[in-house]
């Protein structure tokens, strides 16, 4: 039952985000989805299939919301929209920077809103450079980030993503921006030396990298890079985009290493991708400088920042995260996703390292998992292929590695990791059968 006129149209006129074009005219659209229920997703065929990515880390409180539609609905109904600029404001966003500031670490107390990802992190680069301006030290550009991270596509945020094809794919970054190697803090300390810390306005990390394959921040690691930083007088930011709302079986990511940032970067989980949202989360210290120092007009400012139907559904996301205890059971979840990602690995030799904090988790593989050997052509594609047609729905990452990665909503239960963990170990099963 593929409908064969949405196949045509898609391939026709339809240029998707991060695909293949090639492979997209060849083949179509492998998934059409029409509806969404907890972490199952449903396609117009009408297969169902377990959504192991929540879409793309983003729907934490999973599919099929009623409450959201409707205070979507609601809102719409009353004002879907007006601007947020100079002195307008509206409640929603209102009482969503409030709550913010309230479930935030530290103080981080006044919120930027945005409608994603990518423009959080230019938001969090351009004011970062703005506020050493105010300061007097204009010549604070510079931007380190690191090499394995991944911080969005918008100019700023592809320019500070480590990993290489997303820059090579424009063949340019802008000037001043830098990375360094992320797995210990000491090429940050010397990467500042170097270019000189008068010179740097912001270092940017993940607290876990999500697209550079699921990398935890070394033990250690957030704490020695808040040092640094307030060593030389850098400003702090930290990309929650993916690991902020639950994710790691903490609300933030930071929780984990009790580390405040200058700035935090959130979107996703912060709507659970049922509308486009996101911001920068900026300390108390800052903003009170921005407030001192700031003369003329705050000339940085989305359309759509703080747009009233997107903050009322957050806000609405936010009660229900708080309500069924969704960052505890990301914790307690993320607990068996290792022990089977454990099992996998003691029972496939083509299964290498494996981690998960909270509900984010990757499988490196190998081709022997004694000799760490890797395949000349990655094999995670096929294990997704083959994955998806068992019911399961993942990601690779194929940048100088070849990891599976997992990020399923923060609703799943026990029986339903199991059931992850059972198509994971069929597939490999077929997947080696053909290999060896
Ligand atoms: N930062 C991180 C850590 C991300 O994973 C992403 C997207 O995956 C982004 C930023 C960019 O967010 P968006 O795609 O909403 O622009």
């Amino acid at each position: 039952k593929v409908d064969k006129e949405l196949m045509e149209l898609d391939k026709k006129h339809f240029i998707h985000p991060t695909s293949s074009i090639a492979q997209q005219q060849a083949n179509g659209p492998s998934f059409i989805f029409t509806e969404g229920k907890g972490i199952y997703l449903t396609d117009i065929t009408g297969k169902q299939v377990i959504d192991g990515m929540s879409s793309l880390w983003n729907v934490n409180i999973g599919h099929g919301r009623e409450e959201l539609a409707q205070v979507a609905q609601e809102q719409m109904s009353k004002l879907a929209f007006s601007s947020c600029f100079g002195t307008i404001s509206n409640e929603p966003a209102i009482r969503l920077a409030s709550k913010l500031a309230s479930i935030a670490p530290g103080d981080l107390n006044a919120v930027f809103f945005t409608s994603g990802g990518s423009e959080s992190n230019d938001t969090a680069f351009k004011l970062a450079r703005h506020y050493w301006v105010l300061k007097g030290q204009p010549n604070r550009q510079k931007i380190i980030s690191r090499t394995q991270s991944y911080h969005g596509v918008a100019m700023g945020a592809t320019s500070a993503t480590g990993l290489k094809p997303f820059r090579d794919f424009t063949n340019s970054i802008i000037p001043d921006f830098y990375h360094v190697d992320g797995t210990s803090s000491e090429a940050l300390r010397e990467a500042i030396e170097q270019e000189g810390p008068e010179t740097i306005a912001a270092f940017i990390t993940e607290p876990v990298q999500g697209a550079g394959g699921v990398n935890i921040a070394p033990e250690g690691y957030l704490q020695e890079v808040r040092k640094i930083c307030d060593e030389y007088g850098i400003l702090m930011i930290v990309d929650e985009v993916i690991t902020g709302f639950g994710r790691t079986g903490t609300m933030f990511g930071v929780n984990h290493y009790g580390v405040v940032p200058d700035m935090m970067c959130f979107a996703k989980g912060v709507s659970s991708g049922y509308a486009q949202l996101g911001g920068v989360l900026f300390s108390e210290k800052i903003f009170d400088d921005l407030k001192e120092l700031s003369k003329g007009t705050l000339l940085h400012g989305y359309t759509y920042s703080g747009h009233p139907t997107a903050c009322s559904v957050a806000l609405k996301n936010i009660e229900i995260i708080e309500r069924e205890n969704l960052v505890e059971n990301a914790k307690l979840m993320g607990e068996e996703l290792l022990k089977g990602f454990k099992y996998l690995q003691s029972n496939h030799r083509i299964v290498g390292d494996v981690r998960a904090l909270g509900l984010i988790g990757g499988i490196e593989i190998v081709k022997d998992k004694l000799t760490g050997e890797s395949f000349e052509t990655p094999l995670s594609p096929k294990l997704a292929e083959e994955a998806a047609k068992r019911g399961l729905i993942i990601r690779t990452v194929t940048f100088d590695q070849d990891t599976l990665v997992f990020a399923p909503p923060l609703v799943i239960n026990k029986a339903e990791i199991e059931r992850m963990i059972d198509i994971l170990d069929e597939t490999m099963i077929a997947v080696e059968r053909e290999l060896f």
